[in-house]
């Protein structure tokens, strides 16, 4: 029998014609983020023309781990979770990305996601490829010791493919500081001393750094204030929407509102709430810090918390979470200007609805790349053991931040093309650069 025959035996050849998805490259991740991620990539390497053989190296993930792991309940009860951590480009340098605890984390989301984060740190000249990790899980539903088993029982899972110079967590959505600390406290465990360089966004007394808790909030208003006075005008007096008042959203309120900017709606999981006048933020949060969520909050007007999208405004923020912005609402959306501080919260169909309606959307890669900035920042002052002072730490993040929107800026004029498009493309082209500088191994 000739090889050639053999190859056409056993039923394979049926298999790929007839579900042809099933064999399809990166089968694994598909997801509706995935779509999402894929549609705007292609978009942008279009206007580069980039080769095919650098595209399909970008496309796809470079390594994805998903780990089942039990966790011991206040019950004493056992449940399974199921982690992932995806890892997108090894080109670049060690890994960086969130890690995020909710109910539809999936590996075809942080696929997505690990995507945005390589592009974000090649757009603002990090030395990272990007990653992405999570749980599934409602982590509303866990008490605080059942939080932390889980966080140390992945954080161990994690091991092997995690390290200060191979892969560096950092927090992401219902993950903060006090997550940190017990992941980097599992790793230091592991290893018999402490390593604080192994994840970012750490408590300061842990070897965290000045400004990384304001830091993704605080970078989305400076690209603001720079795109604003590129067309001539200010946050002063500006009406401001706010979808999401978490890590990210509650800091672009306040810091907006300090600004000169009337808050007009918030929101987070719970409702969304408005008031044409301006919200009085400081019993906003004073209603927070005391009740969680914005329930029931007396004296303003409650919205959906995805109807807060259509309160009329001049800038809309959302900073919650993914496909929020879709073909169902984008033509009601009635804001001047969006400004993406949540990762991927555009569909590209709502793009497309946008761009035809005069709204221009300032992207995710650019707009909330303050978190990983910092983090860069702190990851650096962890290996250098020494600690920059505060003030420096944000003047820094500005230039990074203005020096990444004038590389931007220029791309939109050079193609013609949409902040999005933009700023990919900017990202992209350095990322295929350094695919084709070091070749391919062996
Ligand atoms: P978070 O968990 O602190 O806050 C999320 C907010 O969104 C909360 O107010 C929550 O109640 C609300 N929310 C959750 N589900 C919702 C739903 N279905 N509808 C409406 N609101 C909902 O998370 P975060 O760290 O502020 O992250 C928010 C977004 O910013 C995410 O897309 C994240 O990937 C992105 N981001 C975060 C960082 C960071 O440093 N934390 C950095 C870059 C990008």
């Amino acid at each position: 029998m000739k090889v050639g025959e053999r190859r056409t035996q056993g039923g394979w050849d049926q298999i790929v014609e007839s579900e042809p998805h099933l064999v399809a490259p990166g089968a694994e991740w598909r997801s509706e983020l995935y779509r999402v991620a894929v549609s705007q990539f292609t978009s942008a390497a279009d206007v580069l023309g980039l080769e095919d053989e650098v595209r399909a190296r970008l496309l796809e993930p470079r390594r994805s781990l998903v780990v089942n792991f039990p966790v011991r309940r206040d019950d004493g009860s056992v449940v399974s979770y199921t982690g992932y951590r995806v890892q997108h480009t090894l080109t670049m340098g060690p890994l960086k990305g969130g890690i995020r605890y909710g109910p539809g984390v999936s590996l075809g989301e942080c696929a997505a996601l690990a995507m945005w984060m390589t592009l974000k740190c090649a757009l603002l000249g990090l030395p990272f490829g990007g990653a992405k990790g999570g749980v599934r899980v409602d982590p509303t539903r866990l008490s605080v010791g059942e939080m932390e088993r889980l966080t140390r029982r992945y954080a161990s899972e994690l091991f092997p493919i995690i390290g200060p110079d191979r892969d560096i967590p950092a927090p992401d959505m219902a993950t903060g500081e006090r997550e940190m600390a017990w992941f980097m406290d599992t790793y230091s465990q592991q290893v018999g001393h402490s390593v604080p360089e192994i994840v970012t966004g750490k408590p300061i007394v842990l070897g965290g750094t000045e400004g990384r808790d304001i830091a993704t909030g605080l970078g989305v208003v400076f690209v603001l204030e720079d795109v604003l006075r590129g067309r001539r005008e200010s946050l002063e007096g500006k009406r401001v929407v706010v979808q999401g008042f978490g890590n990210v959203g509650s800091v672009v309120a306040r810091e907006c509102s300090e600004r000169g900017a009337k808050i007009v709606g918030v929101s987070d999981v719970s409702t969304g709430i408005a008031d044409p006048d301006g919200l009085d933020l400081g019993k906003v949060f004073a209603w927070v810090g005391e009740h969680r969520y914005l329930r029931d909050m007396p004296g303003v007007e409650h919205v959906g918390r995805t109807n807060i999208l259509e309160v009329s405004c001049d800038v809309l923020v959302p900073a919650a979470l993914e496909r929020q912005i879709t073909a169902d609402n984008a033509d009601r959306i009635d804001a001047g200007l969006v400004i993406e501080a949540a990762n991927g919260p555009t569909t590209p169909e709502a793009d497309h609805i946008l761009r035809e309606r005069g709204i221009e959307v300032v992207a995710d890669v650019l707009a909330n790349a303050g978190g990983v900035t910092v983090s860069y920042f702190e990851w650096v002052q962890d290996q250098q053991k020494y600690s920059w002072d505060g003030e420096a730490i944000i003047a820094r993040l500005r230039l990074q931040l203005q020096e990444a929107l004038a590389r931007v800026y220029q791309a939109r004029q050079r193609y013609d093309v949409d902040w999005r498009v933009a700023a990919q493309a900017v990202a992209i082209e350095r990322v295929a650069q350094a695919s084709r500088a070091r070749t391919i191994y062996p």
